[in-house]
């Protein structure tokens, strides 16, 4: 049988068989002695032992697509961020480091900015302008008015999808609209809060019936830049690149050098003064970044 790894816990590990639902298995064998540490996302071959209690043993890691490690997961098509636009004020320095780290381990990452019901015209038009000029796929949605839902689901639709974003932004609500089986909890952001110091959470691939899979990154207020060279940041910024070719200099990081068009660009408000700061502000952060 072949199957997919959706959670992993204390030696057991939980496979998602298309059709059939989810066998708890033990690793048995050939799958004990590979090299490669299961990940959760990864596909593999498995044995059913009591199809009726749904237990099996787990034998063989099947080539992995890739790799994240940052949630740790396997064989990832994409990744969904989601923001509120409004209630709560979106952080945008979170929002692109969120883009940065994807961008850098190879996934795409599509945009979700969701009450769109609450969020003024001006609002809405400054967010959309600026991220799509990165590059980025942007999706307006409204759980309340049930707009852009619609769109989101076909997004997820038979891929394994990275969902990311803070407390409150209408996460939970938007999932269970498009992937009812999945469950995830709504609520307000202090009883989440209260409820999150006292459990520990898994990773783990919450399923649709077909090859929906989505992975909730918890803890995503702390995500780092990190491990890369300053000077390679500006890569990520691919808003920069139809300027930087008229720099002055070449290796420009668009900080103190003269003659930059990169910051020519941001004077006359072709870049947006938000993201280049939160690219001076990361620039800074890795420069002081300590090495060792
Ligand atoms: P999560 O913490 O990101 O999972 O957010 P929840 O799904 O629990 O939603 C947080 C709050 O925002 C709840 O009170 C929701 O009813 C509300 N909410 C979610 N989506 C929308 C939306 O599109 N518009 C408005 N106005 N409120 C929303
Ligand atoms: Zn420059």
């Amino acid at each position: 049988m072949v199957g997919k790894i959706i959670k992993g816990v204390a030696g057991f590990y939980y496979i998602h068989r298309q059709g059939y639902g989810v066998y708890e298995c033990k690793a048995k064998g050939a799958f004990r002695n590979q090299k490669m540490k299961p990940l959760v996302g990864d596909n593999v071959e498995f044995d059913i032992i009591d199809e009726e209690n749904k237990k099996g043993n787990v034998t063989k890691i099947l080539p992995r697509m890739n790799e994240l490690i940052r949630p740790a997961v396997s064989n990832v098509d994409q990744a969904l961020v989601i923001f509120a636009i409004t209630q709560p004020a979106p952080n945008l320095n979170l929002l692109d480091r969120f883009l940065i780290m994807m961008t850098k381990q190879e996934v795409d990452a599509i945009v979700c900015f969701n009450k769109m019901d609450i969020a003024s015209e001006h609002e809405l038009y400054l967010l959309g302008e600026t991220y799509k000029k990165c590059g980025y796929q942007v999706i307006f949605t409204s759980v309340l008015q049930k707009s852009g839902i619609g769109q989101i689901e076909q997004l997820l639709k038979g891929k394994t999808t990275v969902l990311a974003g803070p407390s409150g932004v209408g996460k939970s609500s938007i999932i269970n609209e498009v992937l009812p089986g999945a469950n995830m909890e709504t609520g307000s952001i202090s009883e989440k809060i209260k409820r999150g110091k006292h459990t520990t959470r898994h990773s783990e691939l919450f399923h649709g019936g077909d090859s929906t899979y989505i992975m909730d990154t918890p803890g995503f207020s702390s995500l780092f830049v990190n491990n890369f060279d300053k000077d390679e940041l500006k890569n990520y910024f691919l808003e920069f690149a139809e300027y930087e070719e008229q720099c002055r200099f070449q290796g420009c990081v668009h900080i103190n050098e003269p003659d930059c068009a990169v910051k020519e660009a941001l004077q006359s408000g072709k870049i947006s003064t938000i993201r280049y700061e939160n690219y001076t502000l990361l620039y800074n952060e890795l420069k002081n970044q300590r090495r060792y």
